[in-house]
């Protein structure tokens, strides 16, 4: 049985050629499967990296999270969080105060407004709780559908989507499960691909992988669980199919 999986990489499904090095399984969903089943093994633990208390503490971790690692923004918020105890507190503050209190977080101008008007919004329009609802958490200022998803699936138990990240993004590419370039395309494959009860977990086994073994410059191939499924191995491929460009 001969099929396609990956970029332009035809190969022979493992279950007639027998296993060999960087074969993907025979068709995606049984390539995601086989990926989540390791990784799930390899991550027992994997979750939400960011800290906080309540719905709105998870909506600005996740806003200033964006293009910063989760360690720096745990290390400012573990302060914010004591300053401000509500979206009053945030809607009330001016914006250079709340810049300087983040201001080792990336864009931490832009953040300071998206956190001051999102909290007013939140007051005006919401009764000051954090929405339920991907149209609703996404009219708020600085908030996209990733960081929507984040909230939806953390902050109420309603899973929604799929977080697609910088790490999901990268992976799924490398490991042959899309040939799609941005988060919102690569997300709706996967809600195609992988049943909704495990959309959650993928996120944060696919973000483990990414930052322990599989990270952007410099993958580890020789110490990955996923090495004889990868097609972008660099035991034997030449490519890394999440740029498209070789090793
Ligand atoms: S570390 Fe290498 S083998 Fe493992 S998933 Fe990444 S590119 Fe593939």
């Amino acid at each position: 049985m001969v099929s396609q999986v990956g970029a332009n990489r035809t190969v022979e499904s493992s279950s007639t050629s027998g296993m060999c090095m960087g074969t993907p399984r025979s068709d995606r969903e049984r390539q995601a499967a086989e990926l989540l089943s390791r990784l799930r093994e390899q991550y027992p633990d994997a979750t939400i990296s960011l800290r906080y208390r309540t719905r709105l503490e998870l909506l600005i971790a996740v806003v200033l999270s964006a293009q910063c690692t989760d360690e720096r923004v745990n290390s400012v918020t573990a302060e914010l969080f004591e300053k401000y105890d509500g979206p009053e507190a945030y809607a009330a503050v001016d914006q250079d105060e709340l810049a300087e209190d983040i201001s080792s977080i990336t864009y931490y101008n832009s953040k300071a407004g998206y956190i001051t008007e999102a909290c007013r919004k939140i007051l005006e329009e919401h009764d000051g709780e954090v929405p339920d609802t991907m149209a609703e958490l996404t009219e708020l200022p600085g908030v996209g559908r990733k960081t929507a998803n984040v909230v939806l699936q953390h902050g109420h138990d309603i899973v929604e989507g799929v977080v697609v990240d910088t790490h999901v993004q990268r992976l799924t590419r490398r490991l042959g499960l899309t040939e799609e370039h941005t988060p919102e395309r690569i997300e709706s494959e996967l809600m195609e691909l992988v049943p909704r009860e495990e959309w959650q977990e993928l996120t944060h086994l696919f973000i483990s992988h990414g930052r322990a073994t599989c990270t952007a410059r410099n993958p580890n191939c020789g110490d990955c669980v996923l090495e004889d499924i990868c097609p972008s191995s660099k035991t034997d491929s030449e490519v890394d199919l999440a740029s498209g460009e070789t090793w």
